[in-house]
């Protein structure tokens, strides 16, 4: 097994001694700098990509016929259902949802033990937000050196502009995100419509005002601190870390000693960092990656494109921050090479569990039923005696239709001679009830059946209801086993 370097150790040293450190430090005002490269450029692509799908899905239309709504995404809150394209959910289902949230942490550890923070570097709500503020800070205000000095500089009619106008686009932006937040839980155009009429509820508004003011206020002024103090996740996922994984990597081994360098110096004897704090300076949450590896390091590799181009500048070889692993920097600073490990056991485990709820989901799916029942029995009374000495049981019938048809269905029941159905306000007295049900409802009716005592078994009898649609092809069916009860003999 490889040792790991000296300066690899001296990092964990330095990581365990938290002795006297304050819960909260006090925050230090962060100008990020600009910066280009790979890493920037894909991080643009990513946002534009993100911000793209959130505000614009809810306009996606998709025709499920008459009566119902034709927004792809929608979580229609008052009719209780959940629409996603072709895929309607409906309350007794919201086990879909739940196989979709695991679907989701699952894929985020794979992606995590395989690569890092990059949920975090590229795809979480607070950076995707957090870098468009900043865009609009650096738009108005100018890049680093600029908003330092206008920070610093009294109060002129040219600072109080640029706020102005920064404030008034981040408030902009933050209104348009609430905006469309909401439209996930109602159709957006008749939202707009409604907005532009000054004729929405009181909810609507509240919500869309709420979205606002925590947009405004996690991506334009918390920022890192959220990343820093409120997210959990940067606090457990270095259990999906391992010596693997691809992380954000100072090459110490290779940078130090660190220190200033003049054109034509040599490079004997010393390292091929020069301090230009390029990397400090383009880092959205403001940490120096020569620490080592923090917790406060989102690895959104901005760092690394300032450092190449150091590098490039120089003459030196790039990469002496790089996104690399654990082995591989081990195996480097002894000269040699460890390459990138797809398959390991931890990966293996997710993609097998990924693929596990993602099998069942489909299947589900594709088995769907657009007919459910469910059957409760009376509990108070168990069951009446009827003067001509037959019993009398009673129960509730939920008949759940999820297709957008009335549909009929006939009602039998078996395992008990000579009983018969009454259903309250239809029909009684028969040996079969007929339902018909309106598309895309749960109807409730109120069985009875009647028995002759000499046909129960005793206390409890077996019986099953058989509920058959009443259609000439592919009608559904469903059996319901439940008990008849009746006095003791
Ligand atoms: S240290 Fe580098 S990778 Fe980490 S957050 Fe800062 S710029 Fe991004
Ligand atoms: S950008 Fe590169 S050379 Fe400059 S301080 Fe950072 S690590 Fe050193």
């Amino acid at each position: 097994m490889n040792a790991i370097p000296p300066s690899l150790g001296d990092k964990t040293a330095k990581a365990v001694s938290v002795d006297h450190q304050p819960l909260y430090a006090d925050r230090v005002r962060i100008y990020p700098q600009k910066v280009e490269g790979p890493f920037r450029r894909f991080k643009w692509a990513v946002l534009v990509l993100l911000l793209a799908i959130y505000y614009l899905a809810p306009w996606l239309r998709w025709d499920r016929g008459p009566g119902a709504p034709d927004q792809a995404l929608l979580i229609d809150m008052p009719a209780r259902r959940a629409y996603f394209f072709f895929v309607e959910i409906w309350p007794q289902e919201v086990y879909y949802l739940t196989g979709l949230l695991v679907l989701g942490a699952v894929g985020l550890f794979l992606v995590t033990s395989l690569f890092g923070r990059v949920w975090c570097a590229y795809s979480c709500p607070q950076t995707v937000w957090t870098d468009l503020f900043m865009w609009v800070e650096r738009m108005v205000e100018g890049d680093r050196n600029a908003r330092m000095r206008l920070d610093k500089g009294p109060w002129t009619a040219e600072r109080i502009i640029k706020k102005v106008a920064k404030h008034a686009t981040w408030v902009l932006i933050s209104a348009l995100t609430g905006g469309a937040w909401v439209m996930y839980f109602t159709d957006a155009p008749t939202l707009v419509v409604d907005l532009l009429n000054f004729q929405v509820t009181g909810a609507v508004l509240f919500f869309i005002l709420m979205f606002t003011a925590t947009t405004y206020l996690l991506a334009g002024i918390a920022r890192e601190q959220v990343c820093i103090y409120m997210c959990p996740w940067p606090r457990f996922q270095a259990a999906m870390f391992d010596e693997d994984t691809l992380t954000v990597t100072y090459e110490d081994w290779r940078g130090e000693a660190r220190g200033k360098h003049k054109a034509g110096d040599s490079w004997e004897g010393r390292g091929h960092c020069v301090d230009c704090l390029q990397c400090v300076n383009v880092c959205p949450t403001g940490i120096d990656i020569r620490d080592g590896s923090q917790l406060e390091c989102i690895g959104c590799g901005l760092c690394i494109d300032a450092c190449n181009r150091i590098m490039e500048r120089l003459d030196l070889p790039k990469g002496l921050i790089r996104l690399d692993t654990v082995s591989n920097q081990v195996a480097r600073a002894q000269g040699g090479a460890a390459p990138f490990r797809l398959l390991r056991p931890r990966t293996l485990i997710y993609t097998g569990l990924l693929a596990l709820v993602a099998a069942v989901m489909m299947y589900g799916l594709a088995t769907r039923s657009t007919l459910e029942v469910n059957l409760l029995r009376d509990r108070n009374a168990l069951f009446v005696m009827l003067s001509d000495g037959t019993i009398r049981n009673g129960y509730t019938f939920k008949i759940i239709n999820r297709a957008r048809a009335d549909r009929e269905f006939i009602l039998t029941v078996s395992g008990i001679e000579g009983a018969t159905l009454a259903v309250l306000g239809g029909s009684s007295g028969s040996r079969a009830a007929v339902f018909s049900t309106r598309p895309d409802q749960v109807e409730t009716y109120r069985v009875f059946i009647t028995a002759p005592r000499q046909s129960l078994d005793g206390e409890s009898t077996d019986i099953s209801f058989v509920l058959e649609e009443d259609a000439m092809e592919n009608g559904e069916n469903v059996i319901q086993d439940t008990v008849f009860l009746g006095p003791k003999r």
